[in-house]
């Protein structure tokens, strides 16, 4: 039985001490594989080198959070076209979003700067790495205005660490969006959270850990690992009402699906 952590920032100071055991301890909990996201131009380097080293295990993103959406400026695409061309690696454009809870870019410049990244991902065929935090009503219209239409039949994105309400999930399913499942979903006080997770069902379901951020219930407090999968692997499984092994199967399918890492 192996699992995916779709969703880690391993390239984190606070790995930087026992980074290879972190993926040790990954790869002998099942979790055979890690995607790697950036969220700074700062960061892509680490991040490439981060998957570049890990072949067989890891993979990454590049993205430009809305913490730092006031770096977009017309040489932006240019400069993440050229990232992309030069990393294989690289199989999503991420954490790009919305964030109304804590980002200090106003609001006006993060739309701005997620819909011309959105787009251009979309004219690449690349897919993307959403973050939206308090700002699902801003950020469902311009999926929409972006993906919306015809399907691909395909992946167009996740929406990590999703923490919307289960009408919330739906919109982002309907666009052709994974949601990111998370330590969250572990918390005993979110069961509008895994009613939305038992609506998306395991094939529109990734599992990710955020870490070091986000911990799941039993190590609440502390830095989180992708070894911490398994214990939102296992919420799920009892939410969806299947078998462990089975929970890992097809939410490491749709992971594969999502980053074309077949
Ligand atoms: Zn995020
Ligand atoms: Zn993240």
């Amino acid at each position: 039985m192996t699992f995916v952590d779709t969703h880690a920032h391993l390239g984190d100071a606070q790995f930087d001490a026992d980074r290879d055991a972190v993926f040790e301890r990954a790869a002998a909990a099942g979790v055979t594989r890690i995607v790697e996201i950036a969220d700074h131009p700062d960061e892509w380097g680490r991040a490439v080198a981060i998957a570049r080293a890990r072949p067989a295990a890891a993979r990454c993103t590049l993205g430009l959070h809305p913490y730092y959406a006031n770096l977009f400026d017309d040489g932006f695409l240019p400069r993440l076209r050229a990232a992309l061309d030069a990393a294989p690696e690289a199989v999503a454009i991420g954490e790009i979003g919305l964030d109304y809870a804590r980002a200090e870019v106003p609001h006006d410049v993060q739309r701005r700067a997620f819909e011309a990244i959105a787009a251009a991902a979309k004219s690449w065929d690349v897919p993307v790495v959403v973050h939206c935090r308090d700002a699902f009503p801003d950020l469902l219209p311009i999926l929409e205005k972006v993906y919306g239409g015809e399907s691909s039949g395909r992946f167009r994105g996740v929406v990590h660490c999703f923490t919307g309400t289960p009408e919330q999930a739906e919109a982002c399913l309907t666009l052709g969006f994974a949601l990111g499942a998370d330590g969250p979903v572990t918390y005993k006080k979110n069961d509008a959270l895994r009613e939305a997770f038992r609506r998306a069902g395991p094939d529109a379901t990734v599992l990710e850990t955020d870490s070091p951020y986000l911990p799941p219930q039993s190590i609440r407090g502390k830095r989180n690992e992708p070894a911490a999968v398994l214990e939102i692997a296992a919420k799920l499984a009892e939410v969806w009402g299947v078998p462990l092994d089975e929970a890992a199967r097809r939410t490491s399918a749709a992971a594969a699906a999502l980053y074309r890492w077949p």
